[in-house]
């Protein structure tokens, strides 16, 4: 629809906010950008599928900084005009981020609310004065309950994640958070997809909004090169050693399947002198966000992450991904190597793949239309082959996952809404084509925050 445009400028953008995309290293709007940013700048509400990594922060918050920057804000405490619900704090944290960095040069107080951290300091912000508020909605209940986060001057109200929102179980706090919101407003959701109960979501809170789709960042770029090392599961910590202490340049995201999991083998590795950090959720707010700063900082080489917790992660674009062990769905798989191999840049995916894992294997190998090229490592040969029609494993069952993960499974009814499939430009570009260079959905742009 407005395919024709190409530059920030000619999408309607304010000069203060080109200066900071200048700034931030953007040259050129993403897709979503593109679609999004002159509907919203026109006033309509906008219902946005887009998951993290097409830029929908920016094509929500460019519009949003420019709508709230026409006015000057008035002096002293101020409520909030625009409310942006997340369903988590890493998110919150990170949207919060690019708000502040795109308005570098207005004088708008973005603040943040989420559950896992004391109360106190987010009050004392509140009652400071906040012009943007990114806020998970069960502890903005809590705020609005005691008081402290009054809602009736939201002229802007915008849905991040809906879907997760959904999955989490956050539909009742949401409807009460939107029954204190001026009906008056401008409203934009954004959503993985346009499924039956983000649609309802739609018409129920949403005037006449205009739909805008682009394909996700989270799909197999053709730049990433799909290989598999056969070794038996006790022997897994060992050959991902040897592994990292030959390839020691690298920064390396590895998956594993459970905390404790990830916990002691982030533990192992320091101890074979490899600086590691794990996350997941078991940790603090605080800790998670020491473990990702100091990955994003180089302090750490390795990253050793849940499913769950890397979700939605801004991490920065990697050289390798490695899977200690294969996802339970092969949908995670997706998800995991969409961290490597971005915006044209060749990535590697790595999986220590254990006999009783053969069925996780072969899911991966029918969602990716591609054989996974086998390697075996002398000295770490599997005790038995890996067999692909071999059982799956106990609690591998499809939209299973491992037991005391955060967040609750996605009802098996909702897998394949488009998710399960890679819905890229290229769909099934397919694994295995080292030296071929695709252009992936998020080509040509660049990732600030490596
Ligand atoms: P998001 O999908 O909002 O999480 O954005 C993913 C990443 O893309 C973030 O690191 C942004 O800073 C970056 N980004 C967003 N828009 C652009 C753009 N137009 N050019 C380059 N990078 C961008």
């Amino acid at each position: 629809m407005t395919s024709d445009i190409r530059t920030f400028e000619s999408l309607g953008l304010s000069q203060g906010l080109l200066r900071a995309l200048a700034a931030s290293g953007y040259t050129q709007p993403t897709p979503i950008q593109e679609q999004a940013i002159p509907l919203i700048l026109a006033g309509h509400d906008v219902l946005g599928a887009a998951q993290t990594g097409t830029g929908k922060t920016a094509a929500f918050g460019l519009p949003l900084l420019q709508r709230l920057g026409k006015e000057t804000p008035a002096r002293g405490p101020r409520k909030p005009r625009a409310l942006v619900l997340v369903p988590t704090r890493e998110l919150a944290v990170q949207v919060a981020e690019s708000i502040k960095e795109y308005g570098h040069h207005m004088k708008l107080n973005v603040t943040t609310i989420f559950g896992g951290a004391g109360m106190q300091p987010q009050i004392d912000n509140l009652r400071r004065g906040v012009d943007i508020l990114v806020a998970c909605p069960g502890r903005l209940l809590d705020h609005m309950q005691s008081g402290h986060a009054k809602l009736d001057a939201v002229e802007m109200l915008i849905l991040d994640e809906a879907d997760r929102m959904l999955d989490m179980g956050f539909l009742p706090s949401i409807k009460r958070v939107l029954a204190r919101v001026p009906k008056e407003r401008q409203t934009l959701l954004f959503s993985a997809t346009f499924e039956a109960r983000i649609k309802a979501l739609a018409l129920e809170f949403m005037r006449d909004p205009r739909q805008v789709e682009v394909a996700a960042q989270n799909t197999i770029a053709d730049t990433i090169v799909h290989r598999a090392h056969p070794v038996d599961s006790a022997a897994k910590r060992d050959l991902l050693v040897d592994i990292l202490s030959k390839r020691h340049t690298e920064q390396v995201l590895i998956f594993g399947k459970t905390k404790h999991g990830c916990n002691r083998l982030a533990e192992q590795l320091e101890k074979s002198g490899l600086p590691s950090v794990a996350i997941h959720g078991n940790k603090s707010q605080a800790q998670r966000q020491k473990a990702l700063d100091a990955f994003k900082s180089g302090r750490a080489r390795i990253l050793v992450a849940t499913d769950v917790a890397a979700r939605g992660l801004d991490i920065p674009n990697l050289p390798l991904v490695i899977n200690h062990d294969l996802p339970m769905v092969a949908e995670d798989y997706v998800h995991r190597i969409g961290r490597t191999g971005r915006a044209g840049a060749t990535g590697e995916a790595l999986s220590l793949v254990s006999p009783e894992e053969g069925a996780l294997l072969r899911d991966i190998q029918k969602m990716l239309k591609a054989e996974i090229e086998m390697v075996v490592v002398p000295g770490f040969e599997p005790s038995r082959p890996i067999r692909l029609d071999a059982p799956r494993p106990p609690n591998g069952g499809r939209g299973g996952r491992p037991a005391g993960d955060q967040r609750p499974a996605r009802p098996s009814a909702h897998r394949g809404h488009g998710k399960a499939q890679p819905r890229s430009a290229q769909p099934h570009a397919g694994p295995q084509v080292p030296g071929s260079r695709g252009r992936g959905p998020g080509a040509g742009r660049r990732d600030t925050r490596a």
